[in-house]
């Protein structure tokens, strides 16, 4: 594995090979950690969230932005507050003290090195929960390589099937391929899904399908490519929560929420396969609870 730096950063599929003590690549960020917010969080899945709640870290920057981006206020660069991997580390034991069933380390690829830093500080003083990898699925193999002893939940994201469609929403022709392939290497890494005697995950893969209106049938095709590769050593997490940006796109498919029928038509699809590990959603919001579906 060659050396993962921030000096010619290659931290992320775009490798953008920029020195961002200097200045910054796609993801928009320095070289030194921010975070926005690190906090106990009710509304992931059910066995990730539970009535504990899951200790978010929300990172700033992002590497892929999509057009749609659902969390458009930290994802442009350094949003909130710097943190060093120990004070970092302090917040983690901070929500571990606070009950939390986990630490999820939201979109935290572009701080792949500080990240696998502050897991091994915080491990010294007592760390004992586990990690979810809460991310887009761009991510390249060297980085999962680097946390595979770090990371015990893998929660990505599978966009697109369609390199046009990831193109033309995310400027990146490349994402399927990358994801597919990083989700194998998060498979072989997490292995067989495993929950505690409460029902918490303790490790395996979900992986996330966010359907966007208009696109109902790439949704599906992602359903399929997940359940034919995968089939049940990992949950499928269909979400109907796709907000439109606060400022108007140029697509106008984007500009609109997703329809029930739409998203019904995809959980029918998802149940005829048959997906029997999964999640959909029930509400309109992302406020609303998920709830286990295929296996009950
Ligand atoms: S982490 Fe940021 S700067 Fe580094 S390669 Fe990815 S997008 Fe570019």
């Amino acid at each position: 594995m060659g050396e993962l730096t921030m000096r010619q950063c290659n931290l992320c599929p775009r490798g953008c090979g920029v020195d961002r003590s200097a200045r910054t690549g796609v993801c928009g960020c320095s070289d030194t950690m921010h975070v926005a917010r690190a906090a106990l969080h009710m509304w992931e899945e059910p066995c990730l969230s539970g009535e504990r709640g899951s200790g978010a870290v929300f990172f700033a920057g992002c590497p892929l932005h999509c057009i749609f981006c659902q969390n458009a206020a930290i994802s442009g660069g350094d949003a909130g507050r710097a943190y060093t991997p120990k004070e970092l580390a302090a917040e983690m034991l901070r929500l571990q003290g606070e009950g939390a069933a986990n630490i999820n380390l939201v979109t935290a690829g572009q701080w792949a090195t500080a990240v696998h830093e502050t897991l091994a500080v915080a491990k010294q003083k007592g760390f004992t929960l586990p990690v979810v990898w809460n991310s887009s699925g761009y991510e390249t193999e060297e980085t999962l390589t680097l946390l595979r002893d770090d990371i015990d939940i893998y929660l990505p994201d599978l966009k697109y099937v369609s390199a046009d469609l990831a193109m033309k929403y995310s400027h990146a022709k490349d994402y399927p391929e990358v994801a597919k392939r990083a989700i194998t290497r998060m498979v072989e890494a997490a292995g067989e899904p495993a929950f505690d005697a409460d029902g918490y995950m303790t490790r395996g893969v979900i992986v996330r399908v966010l359907v966007l209106p208009g696109h109902r049938d790439e949704a599906c095709e992602v359903i399929r490519y997940l359940y034919e590769t995968y089939g049940d050593r990992i949950y499928i997490s269909i979400l109907n929560q796709y907000t439109p940006p606060a400022k108007e796109l140029p697509y106008p498919e984007l500009n609109r929420r997703l329809t029930r029928y739409e998203y019904d038509r995809v959980v029918d699809f998802a149940r005829g396969l048959p997906v029997e590990n999964g999640f959909i959603q029930v509400g309109k919001t992302a406020s609303e609870s998920f709830i286990p579906a295929f296996d009950v």
